[in-house]
């Protein structure tokens, strides 16, 4: 069938919206109506990487409503309304041991445009579209996932607020949630108060943890911090940021979060911690040092994570209910534009005056 969807042929060019075909699902796979997309920094990155002039259909934080279901789906029908995360071949033993972001496909699946078996969901008059992007390509109508990436959810459910729930919100959450698991006692400090900072703080609060603090050198995020559970916020260019850390946490914080991937912040989150400490990172950039001995002295832990190590069809439920009752202020940090303003929400993700930036469909 026809449908529209944003287009990318290359770093330099805006996404075109354009009337594309879609694929009919196969039996394992749902055709979603997408309402509400969100735009995440792994979509901008990977539109920079891909070759100038091949055209491919991004966007993986998509929610919407089921169309159609693929055969063997008995568990989902049109009009469930669901929020579409991270695809995972449910087979390898990551995934039969509930560890689906470590899926030994996860490249194929999510970043191939095809599916697992090659054939492609989209193409247009000119030719091949890569799509199956986080297994959805979801900067579209309808997008095409299949039925083990997409968690229904409750029918009250706003998804413009919820459809970064399969990632961005996922990984922030999920890192507090799976990963550093801080308990009320706990100080956390987050490095950049993007969605998933700003995710990551959410979830604090909802753990009861005491001391949560967020820095970042945008006054106004650090503002926005405060709203959604942050009880400290820092300016990170306070040339005494790792000495007003160590004050505030009682000598060094037992947990740390970074998003930032500036090598000089993450050495500084490192060096935060309190003996025994975590630090888990997320962000991508170059190379980071450590200094060893400290590492070394104080027992700390520093790792990475994917998606927050979550099982979306886990994580994505437990937000949906805190969502439900309140406790998950997304509102302070979505920002919706109409899907035809995608370079404008990009503009705007970019020079970083939308924190969370998300397309919605009129109608
Ligand atoms: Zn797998
Ligand atoms: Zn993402």
């Amino acid at each position: 069938m026809k449908t529209i969807a944003a287009v990318s042929t290359g770093v330099a060019r805006p996404f075109r919206i354009q009337d594309i075909e879609i694929a009919d699902p196969l039996a394992d796979e749902v055709l979603v109506r997408i309402e509400a997309v969100g735009v995440c920094h792994t979509d901008l990155a990977t539109k920079a990487a891909f070759p100038d002039g091949v055209p491919v259909v991004l966007g993986h934080e998509g929610a919407g409503v089921v169309e159609r279901v693929g055969s063997d789906v008995t568990d989902v029908s049109p009009g469930d309304k669901v929020v579409i995360s991270y695809a995972s071949c449910g087979e390898c033993t990551r995934c039969v041991s509930g560890r689906p972001a470590y899926c030994v496909k996860f490249v194929q699946l999510n970043t191939s445009g095809a599916r697992l078996d090659g054939s492609a969901t989209l193409s247009s008059e000119d030719g091949p579209v890569l799509g199956s992007f986080f297994g959805q390509s979801s900067f579209a109508r309808y997008a095409l996932t299949a039925r083990r990436n997409a968690v229904v959810v409750d029918h009250g459910l706003d998804l413009p607020l919820a459809a970064s729930f399969g990632c961005g919100i996922q990984t922030g959450a999920g890192t507090v949630i799976n990963v550093l698991r801080p308990g009320p006692a706990d100080s956390l400090v987050v490095f950049g108060l993007g969605g998933v900072g700003m995710a990551a703080i959410m979830a604090a609060r909802n753990l009861g943890v005491e001391r949560i603090i967020g820095v970042d050198l945008s006054e106004s995020r650090r503002a926005t911090a405060l709203k959604v559970g942050a009880t400290d916020v820092l300016d990170g260019a306070d040339q005494n940021l790792l000495t007003i850390l160590r004050e505030r946490t009682g000598g060094g914080a037992t947990h740390a979060f970074d998003t930032t991937g500036v090598p000089a912040v993450v050495r500084t989150a490192a060096q935060a911690l309190d003996s025994l400490g975590t630090l888990v990172v997320v962000g991508l950039g170059p190379e980071v040092t450590f200094d060893v001995q400290d590492l070394i002295g104080g027992g700390k832990t520093v790792r990475g994570c994917i998606e927050g190590d979550a099982d979306p069809q886990k994580l994505v439920p437990q937000l949906v209910e805190w969502q439900l009752a309140g406790r998950l202020p997304m509102e302070e940090i979505v920002r919706t534009f109409p899907f035809a303003e995608i370079n404008e929400a990009v503009a705007r993700s970019e020079d970083g005056s939308a924190i969370k930036p998300v397309l919605v469909f009129a109608g």
